[in-house]
């Protein structure tokens, strides 16, 4: 375990793809042009957008951040971290989200399929070529989806119910059952603390409207896998995973907010370890990969897609706690959690205090200071579901 996490604390950010497939691309009689590489998340293939455009001779441009693919009549615009796309004028959205890996925009290709025509692009029933309409005059200026009055903005999309909202959140009371977690000096444990501080959260989240669902709702072991797997299954808009910290020098103290992320410090890399070993009381803990730099890219791709919102949401979280609670500021890192592999959505490992400081302690012993931290985070969540929502609407 120590040794996986301090590979993945070397890791600089490896460039894709490692395990990337490739597809033949071909023009519409079948002539080669070429191979695309491909990542498979899920049922979905993930393709470069450049790549197809350069082969097919589309046009393809970047505009502050959001890149325009123009063909034909057709004006696509679509960005990293956004499902929402624009298809001229009209706002759509892609079974998932795109991503972003050495500058360049990856599409879910089953989203491309449905965003462009057949006459441009499809997969060949027999050979499963990826078959493209080359377009040889590319520089004929086309509609934009802009309008005229404003090129800076894409243009609002149409108020409707699609429009995209946080809906779900998963609390995630972290260890559990035989699995007490650290404990303090007088004897109060990380499991019943963390339970109580989920509930409460789960609570004050409800009467804002929002549904949440908790990983556990009582006293029972649930393995790391199965809470990711459990967030995925109920479309959670977000996670938060909840802890309580332990240290061997007493006089540590404060809050800690981790996103997924390769490690940088040793005291991150300490977190990770601590908080992963839970897998050792699991009964098929091999099933748990090192993360090396080969299959860390591939294990943790589901949630690197929303590394921004999980970075924000992390500092959004601890800047709360720390504001209206006595528990002090550490910081907020990154660190390779099993907890939050696999999560699709924005992801946070949150440690509240340490149990083995008698201050904290105390003031997680107390009812009402547990109440403290779930009002902060709940006030934290619902400032990150108004700042997504807003961005979804751009
Ligand atoms: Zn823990």
């Amino acid at each position: 375990m120590i040794r996986a996490v301090i590979a993945l604390a070397c890791l600089l950010c490896a460039a894709i793809p490692a395990g990337a497939s490739s597809l033949l691309l071909a023009d519409e009689q079948g002539a080669p042009l070429g191979r695309v590489p491909y990542l498979e998340r899920g049922d979905e293939r993930f393709v470069p957008l450049s790549a197809i455009a350069d082969k097919a001779g589309w046009l393809l441009r970047n505009e502050a951040g959001i890149e325009v693919l123009s063909l034909d009549t057709l004006v696509l615009r679509a960005r990293r971290g956004n499902s929402f796309y624009f298809l001229n004028s009209n706002c759509r959205q892609f079974p998932a989200i795109p991503q972003e890996w050495d500058g360049v925009l990856w599409v879910p290709l089953s989203g491309l399929f449905q965003a462009i025509p057949s006459e441009f692009l499809y997969l060949h029933p027999q050979d499963g070529s990826l078959r493209i309409r080359k377009v040889v005059e590319t520089k004929t200026e086309v509609p934009s989806a802009r309008g005229t009055k404003d090129e800076s903005r894409l243009p609002a999309p149409p108020v409707s119910p699609s429009v995209w909202t946080m809906g779900t959140v998963i609390i995630d009371p972290g260890h559990g059952g035989k699995d007490v977690g650290c404990v303090g000096a007088s004897g109060l444990r990380e499991k019943d603390v963390v339970l109580d501080i989920s509930r409460q959260l789960a609570k004050i989240l409800l009467n804002k409207g929002l549904t949440t669902k908790l990983t556990r709702y009582d006293d029972r072991f649930v393995r790391l896998d199965e809470r990711t797997t459990f967030a995925n299954a109920n479309r959670g808009d977000l996670f938060i995973s909840i802890h309580c910290n332990s240290s061997r020098i007493r006089s540590a103290r404060g809050t800690e907010a981790y996103f997924l992320s390769p490690a940088r410090t040793e005291s991150a890399v300490e977190v990770a370890v601590s908080e992963n070993s839970v897998v050792q009381l699991e009964e098929n803990a091999g099933q748990y990969q090192d993360l090396t730099d080969e299959n860390y890219i591939l294990l943790t791709m589901a949630t690197s897609q929303y590394l921004k919102d999980s970075e924000h949401f992390a500092s959004l979280a601890l800047k709360e706690v720390v504001r209206s609670t006595p528990l002090s500021q550490r910081w907020v890192d990154q660190a390779g959690f099993y907890v939050l592999i696999g999560a699709s959505m924005p992801a946070i490992l949150f440690e509240t205090g340490f149990l083995s400081n008698p201050d904290d302690e105390k003031f997680l012993a107390s009812k009402r200071g547990r109440q403290k931290v779930a009002d902060a985070l709940a006030r934290s969540i619902l400032q990150l579901k108004s700042q997504l929502e807003t961005e979804a609407l751009r």
